[in-house]
């Protein structure tokens, strides 16, 4: 088998290794989306920063390592996709464990926010990962030898050397060539193409994996016309069911400086350079809790990621609260026939108001534990954001809207399924073309409750098993 991967970004480069300093948005290496104007959010548009390099996103991702709760991949198998309950992809997920690691690096904050948690009677739990998913504790990275350990480290380049692997970058896919319901190869922005002898994957994320379909005339016919594209397949289901999760800041002024901060940058370079430990090697959030909210819901609804520094505060710590229910999905859309054009984003965020319920038990929760001894002792000064004033539902509901960001975890747009906004089947076939899988947090049903970079390695790791079994 002989392999060609196409990245439209920059290869990887060494400075994204040391984790402290790679999680950055840096201009050359991300795309540059920004969402539709969000009624939930008060007329809002966000950033949506998703990598554009080697190893996509998980180069400059944050690194937590959080498969999401057991049920999240049972409801996958409950829509239809034999194969994929917790039971079934465990074996793809323990197929990282070589690349995760512990935190090295423990803030005081990070620690204080555990202890305060189990004061305000949580549980702690050792492994996220393992049989407690809900609880408090420490977050597994995915780093190695305190070096970032994502997709272009750990997988592609021990693979480099292969004689059958060509591995191009500013390489922009402009289609899937078809020769009638094939998939037969990809043409480039230059004009290129690159022909297949086994089958096209389609790995660009979920908000360029639909849109690639699109511009191949694989999606919705309606949509496709009125932006001047033959439909050569009919797929309802492309660009829909766009999921993601938000957080909320809750934000306290410190006590401390924060470890991060500038003035220890010089000490920590010399502790990073002759050990590998240190501040460097750390994401910012170490810790954090997930949590169930309202008994009556499948699945833990809140999680919290304590950040030991904040960039909307000098010396202020963040009690994150990430809610996890995207009620009302969205969608991803091309604009046109454009290529370089990038699609348009409109996640529909916050449309139900039980999302903003959820956000507002999170942060009343979050105040709570602030309150808890350890945290008072850190300690932590008064609360910044929401703001003591701001406690009313209403007040909080108004916060909530002004403030959200999105946790960029992306997902959902070329779901896998059986149902008529199905895309891709439980194999991550395209529906109605041969030859053609997708292969990314696009195929996601539904969005697991937690982070997305541990989910789309178990479906890669899943879909090289299917692609070597020869299951066409
Ligand atoms: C700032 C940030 C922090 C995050 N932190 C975490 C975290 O701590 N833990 C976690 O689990 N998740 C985190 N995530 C989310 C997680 O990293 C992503 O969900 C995951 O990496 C997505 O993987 P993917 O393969 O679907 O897409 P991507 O990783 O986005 O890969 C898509 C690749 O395809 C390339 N591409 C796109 N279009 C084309 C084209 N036309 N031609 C050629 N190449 C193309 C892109 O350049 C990119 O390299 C974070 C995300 C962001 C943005």
């Amino acid at each position: 088998m002989r392999v060609l991967l196409l990245e439209a970004g920059r290869d990887y480069p060494l400075t994204f290794s040391v984790p402290l300093a790679s999680f950055r948005f840096t201009p050359p290496y991300q795309w540059r989306y920004r969402t539709t104007t969000q009624t939930g959010l008060r007329g809002r548009s966000l950033a949506f920063p998703t990598g554009k390099v080697v190893g996509g996103t998980s180069s400059i991702n944050a690194m937590i390592y959080y498969r999401g709760p057991a049920a999240s991949y049972d409801r996958w198998e409950q829509f239809g996709n034999t194969g994929w309950s917790y039971r079934d992809v465990l074996q793809y997920f323990r197929k990282s464990d070589e690349f995760v690691s512990r935190p090295q690096h423990i803030a005081a904050f990070s620690q204080s926010f555990v202890d305060a948690c189990m004061e305000t009677g949580m549980r702690r739990t050792d492994d996220f990962n393992g049989p407690q998913e809900e609880g408090v504790g420490f977050y597994a990275v995915l780093q190695r030898d305190g070096r970032r350990a994502g997709a272009a480290t750990s997988y592609l380049d021990p693979a480099r050397r292969r004689s059958n692997l060509q591995v191009r970058t500013s390489a922009l896919v402009r289609k899937i060539l078809l020769e009638g319901n094939r998939a037969a190869g990809v043409e480039l922005l230059n004009g290129e193409t690159a022909f297949a002898a086994g089958e096209v994957i389609l790995s660009a994320g979920a908000l360029h994996s639909p849109k690639t379909l699109m511009l191949s005339g694989i999606g919705p016919a309606d949509h496709l016309k009125r932006i001047g594209i033959a439909a050569r397949v009919d797929l309802p289901g492309v660009g829909e069911h766009l999921l993601d999760h938000l957080h909320v800041p809750v934000l306290y002024g410190s006590g401390q400086r924060s470890p991060g901060a500038h003035l220890y940058w010089p000490v920590a370079a010399i502790q990073y350079a002759i050990r590998r430990q240190g501040v460097l090697t750390s994401n910012c959030c170490e810790s954090g809790a997930i949590v169930s909210t309202r008994p009556d819901f499948p699945m833990p609804d809140v999680q919290f990621v304590a950040h030991f520094q904040s960039p909307l505060a000098p010396n202020a710590v963040d009690l994150e609260v990430c809610l996890l229910p995207h009620s009302v999905p969205g969608t991803v859309r091309a604009v046109s026939d454009d290529p370089t054009a990038l699609p348009e984003v409109d996640p529909k965020y916050l449309v139900d108001d039980a999302d903003v319920a959820c956000a507002i038990r999170g942060i009343r929760l979050a105040r709570e534990i602030a309150q808890a001894p350890s945290l008072r002792r850190f300690p932590l000064h008064a609360e910044i954001l929401p703001g003591k004033r701001t406690s009313s539902d209403a007040d909080l509901a108004g916060y909530v809207r002004a403030t959200a960001d999105s946790g960029h975890h992306h997902a959902g747009t070329c779901k896998m399924g059986n149902d008529p906004m199905a895309v891709v089947d439980r194999f991550l076939r395209v529906h109605g073309i041969e030859c053609l899988r997708v292969v990314d947090a696009s195929i996601m049903p539904d969005i697991p409750g937690g982070n997305t970079c541990a989910p789309v390695l178990m479906i890669a790791e899943k879909a090289a098993d299917l692609i070597r079994s020869g299951e066409r």
